[in-house]
């Protein structure tokens, strides 16, 4: 495995095709089933590629940052054992100039949700993922589900700037008891990670009701605990992100849900009823 700093370093040709797992690092399952789907994609001759960079600006609060977990070590024994061809593993200032001044804005998918809350996050994202196509030219690119608003933003954007890539989707993985995986569970309290997976079974649960408001009221009754503090609770059309009503085009059930400092998301798809 090639492990590169420098993005100079990316210059050099690789095998074809080059699949592109973009994440912030402390890797888990969920991002491991990324880079399973990234090697079948790639084949066993193409070229498995993963960015670890926990990107300053996408991030809204400084704790929140200055938290993130970054074990870079294991990382990478993770990215060995997993057959990675090339790690990208950059510092924020080799990524980032001084007087930087030229980001990416996604004007409508990125204003609900999470947007709503996080101002900036979604252009933080969307300006680091466009550098790293450019520095990589991947063939193709694996995103989550978990990060339902975040897959459908890049598919935008891609779309938007005639990126040359394929987006692919991989579900959500889940620990055994439902809680989404995610690097943050790691600074849950005990309580609190026994309190969590609350949210998947109140969105699975929930996404049976029969109107808009039905499900919403389900929903939130199921997620509420006097350890957590709802961020939002939304049901939106899948494809346009905006607060749905009519129940006959696919909706997702979205949340966000503060247990102390540590804000966590989960979503639900809801089939389109017939
Ligand atoms: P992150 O490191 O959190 O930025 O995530 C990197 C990529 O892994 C994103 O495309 C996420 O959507 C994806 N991801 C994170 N957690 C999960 C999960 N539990 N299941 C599937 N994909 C995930």
């Amino acid at each position: 495995m090639r492990v590169v700093t420098d993005p100079a370093g990316l210059r050099q040709p690789v095998a074809r095709p080059l699949v592109l797992v973009p994440t912030m690092g402390a890797l888990h399952e969920g991002h491991l089933a990324l880079i399973r789907r990234a090697r079948e994609a790639a084949g066993p001759e193409g070229t498995v590629a993963v960015s670890i960079f926990v990107n300053p600006i996408q991030f809204d609060r400084a704790g929140d940052l200055a938290a993130y977990p970054q074990p870079l070590d294991d990382d990478l024994a993770k990215c060995r054992a997993e057959g990675i061809d090339l790690a990208f593993t950059p510092e924020p200032d080799a990524m980032y100039f001084p007087d930087r001044s030229v980001t990416v804005l996604e004007n409508s998918l990125s204003k609900p949700l999470c947007g709503a809350t996080r101002p900036g996050h979604f252009d933080g994202v969307c300006t680091v993922v466009l550098k790293l196509f450019n520095l990589f030219q991947p063939d193709i690119a694996v995103f989550g589900e978990k990060d339902y608003q975040q897959l459908a933003i890049i598919r935008r954007m891609v779309r938007d700037l005639d990126v040359p890539v394929e987006i692919l989707a991989h579900p959500t993985l889940r620990e055994p008891d439902g809680l989404a995986m995610s690097s943050r569970n790691v600074r849950l309290t005990p309580e609190q990670r026994a309190d969590a997976p609350r949210l998947h079974r109140a969105l699975s649960d929930a996404a049976a009701g029969d109107t808009r408001d039905d499900i919403l009221e389900r929903a939130r009754d199921a997620i509420e605990s006097p350890l957590n503090r709802l961020d939002y609770l939304e049901l939106v059309d899948a494809e346009t992100l905006q607060p749905a009503t009519d129940l006959k085009r696919p909706t997702v059930l979205a949340t966000a849900v503060f247990y102390g400092d540590v804000r966590l998301i989960d979503n639900q798809p809801v089939p389109a009823v017939s």
